[in-house]
């Protein structure tokens, strides 16, 4: 199964040609220029087709002319661009074009069709399965607008040698579209805002977009072998390599309008994530949330709160108190600092915040402000790190660049922790620094 991305934008693509922001003016600069999302199976079957579709088909030096299917989302205007079928039909008197969509897309369509057009229309609604010439059709819910422009649908698509899903536009999956078992080749998903979470519309964002993966992985419908891509992107998502880092801790790949994927054939690309990570960061610099999200399509987490001696203290129990809420209800949170005994037994995914609490509690112990020796604690964790069989994160501080602590304690920590994070980090395969929200892969 091929698949051409005809477009991979939002309904006004990215840039938005009237907008005048980082994201987009940026985008303009790197002539990365998304137009309404649409992909082509094989050159035969056409999925959504907003008005600009057709023409950056050919800009991409694709033709339109062997489309025998059009599948259509919904009848929101850059999915639906009905008027394309007068076209065709100006040029086309002989071969057939089916169009599938919800109710709302072919009353729109059916204007545009003469009575002599070879177009037949197929009525769908969520639930139904159809036929179209090689091609198995699951027509699924979407959590998106209302009867008005569909009600909205996604396409789960069969082929000869390959399965899809194409999932724009929707909020979180209803769960009548987590199909059971359906270890999809590839999945094509709307990650529409970002890092923009208050949008309150029926899309998907950075925070939700690797909630339905994990969902998805849940059923068995996205496998290690599943290919997932995102599409419908607008201008309050980060630059493309920065997205492109954040998608591959997911296993997920961002692609330019135009890029073709080759489905059902056998690839050599390692889609596993790095067993040891590191992330560091100033205070408050977003590394704590970087990290979560590091996980946020993995079920099983343990999350490592290694501040549970702090209890007592107001301030920092809000703080935790606003990590826990930020977490997915079903990560474990366990309060410990014997991170030695966790590396050991663990083997689901595991989040470590942080090594800093964790550093100041042995030192704590073992009195090292009066001359108790810490080291032997730190060479246990560090073997600890590199024996580990689990998934790890740790966040940690970067403290070293910020101004000479003034008492001998201060300066005993700061070089504690400096030489810790320098042991772990080089133990691991991948290691990122975050400033000001922003992540800076080290390695
Ligand atoms: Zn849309
Ligand atoms: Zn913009
Ligand atoms: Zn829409």
């Amino acid at each position: 199964m091929r698949i051409t991305l005809l477009g991979t934008g939002g309904a006004d693509g990215w840039p938005n040609p009237f907008c005048s922001c980082a994201s987009c003016l940026g985008a303009l600069e790197r002539g990365e220029i998304r137009g309404q999302s649409a992909a082509l199976v094989d050159g035969v079957l056409l999925l959504d087709c907003g008005p600009e579709v057709p023409r950056n088909a050919l800009r991409q030096g694709i033709s339109l002319r062997d489309v025998r299917h059009l599948l259509i989302t919904h009848a929101h205007p850059d999915h639906a661009g009905a008027a394309a079928l007068m076209w065709r039909g100006w040029v086309e008197r002989e071969r057939p074009l089916c169009v599938v969509g919800p109710p709302a897309v072919i009353a729109e369509c059916r204007q545009w069709v003469g009575p002599d057009d070879p177009v037949d229309f197929r009525e769908v609604r969520a639930g139904e399965q159809l036929r179209v010439g090689e091609y198995d059709v699951r027509v699924l819910a979407a959590a998106h607008a209302d009867e008005s422009v569909g009600p909205a649908v996604l396409y789960d698509v069969t082929g000869p040698d390959a399965r899809l899903l194409y999932a724009t536009d929707t909020a979180a999956l209803p769960e009548s579209s987590l199909v059971d078992g359906a270890a999809y080749d590839g999945v094509l998903m709307e990650e529409t805002f970002g890092d923009h979470s208050s949008h309150d519309s029926d899309h998907l964002d950075l925070t939700t977009w690797p909630e339905q993966v994990r969902r998805l992985r849940a059923v068995g419908a996205v496998t290690d072998r599943t290919r997932l891509v995102v599409t419908h992107l607008g201008h309050r998502n980060p630059p493309t390599a920065e997205l492109a880092s954040r998608l591959q801790a997911w296993g997920a790949e961002v692609l330019p309008d135009g890029a073709v994927i080759d489905l059902g054939e056998p690839t050599t690309a390692s889609r596993g994530r790095p067993r040891r990570t590191l992330v560091l960061g100033g205070a408050r610099s977003g590394k704590s949330s970087y990290a979560e999200s590091l996980l946020a399509d993995s079920d099983d987490v343990t999350y490592v709160a290694t501040s549970g001696h702090r209890s007592d203290d107001p301030e920092w129990s809000a703080r935790v108190a606003a990590h826990r809420e930020r977490r997915p209800a079903h990560w474990e949170t366990v309060e410990t600092t014997d991170l030695v005994g966790l590396l050991r037994s663990g083997t689901g995914p595991v989040l470590i915040d942080c090594l800093t609490l964790w550093l100041t509690s042995v030192m704590d112990r073992v009195g090292a402000w009066d001359g108790g020796d810490w080291r032997g604690e730190v060479d246990a964790l560090v073997d600890a790190w590199r024996a580990t069989d689990a998934v790890v994160v740790a966040v940690t501080n970067e403290v070293g660049s910020g101004v000479v602590p003034a008492s001998a304690s201060g300066r005993l920590f700061r070089d504690a922790l400096g030489t810790l994070n320098a042991r772990i980090a080089a133990n691991s395969e991948s290691v990122v620094e975050v400033v000001a929200g922003i992540p800076r892969p080290l390695r």
